[in-house]
């Protein structure tokens, strides 16, 4: 299964993506996780990323594209994939189609996670990242309202939405159901 996680930060994504690729049997491609091993081991790229990060900027897409095109060519992404943090903007989702068409590969399906945006805030705030004090939270709120919200519509033939409020179990069980008519 090639799936695409979308949502709000702090909507529990990464948690959800790390039960779902393991039902499912996928890779997690998280590129939020890319960047911050980068950083940790100051590799180029986690250098150039980590300004941008650590302000809750959109990494460029010089930059994100490349590491998804060579993430996703792996060997174990080749039976299918869970993305997680990309595409962010209808430009990316325009390079994640031009990707898998070269791979001969499509979506098979997009989950959006919904949760109310107090909530959210209160969840990152609770989590404490390096990148989660109350202003670079607001800020990539603001930013997902912008930039990555409107992937919605471009997904809306696929997409389906997942309440993302409650415990962990209850929302992958959504999340699995929600699959369930596209798993084969
Ligand atoms: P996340 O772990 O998904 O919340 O991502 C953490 C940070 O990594 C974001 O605030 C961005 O700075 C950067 N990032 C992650 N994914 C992307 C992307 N698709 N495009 C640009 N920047 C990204």
């Amino acid at each position: 299964m090639r799936l695409v996680l979308l949502g709000p930060p702090g909507a529990g994504k990464g948690t959800q993506a790390k039960v779902l690729s393991d039902e499912l049997g996928v890779p997690h491609v998280s590129t939020g996780d890319l960047f911050r091993a980068n950083m940790g081991d100051e590799t180029p790229l986690g250098l150039e990323a980590k300004r941008y990060v650590d302000a809750g900027e959109l990494v460029p897409d010089r930059v994100t594209n490349e590491m998804v095109r060579d993430r996703l060519g792996d060997a174990d992404a080749q039976a299918g994939f869970l993305l997680d943090g990309f595409p962010r903007t209808t430009g990316q989702a325009e390079v994640l189609a031009s990707i898998l068409a070269d791979l001969d590969q499509q979506l098979d399906a997009v989950l959006a996670f919904v949760v109310d945006e107090e909530v959210v805030v209160a969840r990152m705030l609770a989590r404490g990242r390096a990148d989660d004090n109350e202003d670079v939270i607001r800020h990539r709120l603001e930013v997902y309202r912008t930039e990555t919200a409107p992937l919605l519509d471009y997904y809306a033939d696929i997409v389906t939405t997942v309440a993302a409020e409650g415990e962990v179990e209850e929302i992958s069980a959504r999340a699995l159901a929600a699959l369930d008519p596209k798993r084969v």
